[in-house]
């Protein structure tokens, strides 16, 4: 992910990564099961839902094959009645009119006679020729026949006839009976025959036209205008999934019946099939929002247990880079931070004190002489230009003193150079007592010292090289026991802003009271000399 747009979501912090695995862990099982279903349950479900709806209209089939056979055979047992054989129209009459009477679903009963005339008909009209219909056709060639008629002469509405041959006592051709039945009775069974929740049964005849129910023939546009059929029975009888241009998506079947291309037909859009699962996918949707409600929360508040002392931390880092590691560690550090977290801002603070001890050090060790405690050569330079420059901005005095410790070399000679060393750290406190806080005293190399003495003139430069030479003078350093007596000779020189000697104001100072020392040594030692030139 790019590094802006990481950062626009807030992805480089803390809280934005939490923020953003927390969304993450509350909707994938969600995602992932939703993804899931799509990929491959989906799939299944319909495939199976597919084959319940085949299997279920295979049923209904079986069933209507068998209500097909039993109405063939009622046709049946009628032709092979004497009456109708002897074709005794008078005795037929009552025999149509007593069947009529306990079976209401048929609406009529028709016998034609072997030249093709209705002779013999219960409600439709007598005497019309039917001898060119292929019903009649069938019946003369000896064979029953079922004949759909996607519109009966007196209703109007989907009829069926079932017609079978008559033979004569002696063997001919006798006519036919035809049990006309209105499609309508069926109504019930079909409306019942639900075989996928949502979904109804058609009967449709070899044409694809609906017959039954007559709900379907009204709402497809009349008797044999549902053309609707014709997609569904193109499904076939293993089914398929149909898309009818926008239309939803349909699960549809077509189970042929096994007579005159009669077939049963059911679709169920997909989306009723498909319910439960949608339901299901809610539910994960509603169950990863609680998730989420309840987790964010706690997420929140560890983020911002984390976050709050992480940075607080990241504060005093800052702070002691600014500061030199002078910042002692902050004292309103959260309480309720994790133990590591605690733990580390523990181990920084021990780290920053342990670092700011170091500097410290490092920061003395640089700036003191291991032997005397002063300062060293290298501070009087640094440190002493400063003092040297800011009294001279403020145009006050400043002064300095060059010391140096007569025939030296004689101590070291006599006592040895560790003696000679004691004998300089002696010269050094002396030299630390009768100095003020705010003057620089430092070895300037060997058994060398200068002093610089801000807001002092030469004179009184001069008073306090008195004190320390008197000061030496009185106290010997005791050495073995024994008290060796040390004497100095000390140069004193005032600053001045012109520089004549050296490259800095402070070199010029320090070079002319180096030449009072010399003329301090050349008359005699043990004294202080002024120099002149700078008053
Ligand atoms: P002068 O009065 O002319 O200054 O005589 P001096 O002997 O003090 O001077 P010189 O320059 O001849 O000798 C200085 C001696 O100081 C030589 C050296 O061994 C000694 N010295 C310098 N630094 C140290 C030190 O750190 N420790 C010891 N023990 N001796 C030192
Ligand atoms: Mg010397
Ligand atoms: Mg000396």
């Amino acid at each position: 992910m790019p590094i802006r747009l990481m950062r626009f979501l807030g992805l480089k912090t803390l809280r934005g990564k939490l923020r953003l695995y927390t969304v993450l862990l509350t909707t994938l099982p969600f995602l992932l099961a939703t993804l899931f279903f799509f990929l491959f349950e989906r799939q299944q479900v319909l495939g199976n839902s597919l084959g319940q709806l085949v299997s279920s209209l295979e049923h209904e089939c079986s069933v209507m094959r068998s209500w097909i056979n039993e109405r063939f055979e009622n046709a049946w047992f009628i032709a092979e009645t004497d009456v109708v054989k002897r074709g005794d129209v008078q005795a037929m009459q009552s025999l149509f009119a007593a069947y009529h009477n306990t079976h209401r679903f048929v609406s009529d009963v028709a016998y034609v006679s072997p030249e093709g005339a209705m002779v013999a008909p219960l409600l439709a009209t007598p005497g019309i020729y039917v001898g060119d219909r292929q019903y009649f056709q069938e019946a003369k060639a000896g064979r029953a026949s079922l004949t759909s008629l996607a519109q009966g002469r007196s209703s109007g509405k989907p009829i069926c006839l079932f017609t079978v041959p008559v033979t004569r006592p002696d063997g001919g051709f006798g006519g036919a009976v035809a049990l006309i039945v209105r499609l309508e009775s069926l109504d019930q069974w079909l409306l019942e025959a639900k075989v996928q929740p949502g979904g109804g049964v058609l009967l449709c005849d070899g044409e694809g036209r609906i017959l039954a129910p007559s709900s379907a023939v009204a709402a497809g546009g009349g008797p044999g205008e549902a053309m609707a059929a014709r997609d569904v029975l193109g499904a076939g009888e293993r089914g398929a999934v149909l898309r009818a241009g926008d239309g939803p998506a349909r699960l549809a079947a077509a189970v042929p019946v096994g007579r005159d291309g009669w077939r049963l037909a059911s679709e169920v859009p997909v989306s009723d099939v498909l319910t439960r699962y949608r339901e299901q996918t809610l539910w994960l949707l509603l169950a990863a929002a609680a998730t989420f409600m309840m987790v964010a929360p706690l997420v929140r508040r560890l983020s911002r247990n984390l976050e709050e002392p992480l940075v607080s931390l990241a504060g005093y880092a800052r702070t002691l880079r600014a500061t030199r590691y002078r910042e002692s560690c902050p004292a309103d550090f959260p309480k309720n931070a994790p133990t590591e977290i605690g733990e580390l801002h523990d181990a920084f603070c021990q780290m920053a004190g342990e670092m700011r001890a170091h500097i410290d050090e490092v920061e003395r060790i640089s700036v003191e002489d291991a032997l005397t405690g002063l300062y060293n050569r290298r501070f009087l330079f640094s440190g002493g230009l400063k003092l040297l420059e800011a009294s001279l901005r403020a145009n006050r005095p400043c002064s300095c003193l060059m010391l140096d410790v007569d025939y030296f070399k004689n101590v070291n000679d006599a006592f040895g150079h560790a003696a000679g060393d004691r004998a300089l750290a002696h010269l050094a406190r002396v030299l630390a007592r009768c100095v003020r806080k705010s003057d620089l005293a430092a070895r300037y190399g060997g058994e060398e010292f200068a002093v610089l003495l801000t807001g002092a003139d030469s004179g009184q430069a001069t008073a306090l090289a008195e004190r320390i030479r008197a000061s030496l003078a009185e106290r010997p350093c005791p050495v073995d026991g024994i008290f060796v007596p040390l004497t100095c000779s000390i140069g004193v020189a005032e600053a001045r802003k012109r520089v004549e000697y050296g490259e800095s104001a402070l070199e010029d100072m320090l070079a002319r009271a180096d030449k009072a020392l010399y003329a301090a040594k050349a008359s005699g030692r043990d004294r202080v000399v002024v120099d002149e030139a700078g008053k």
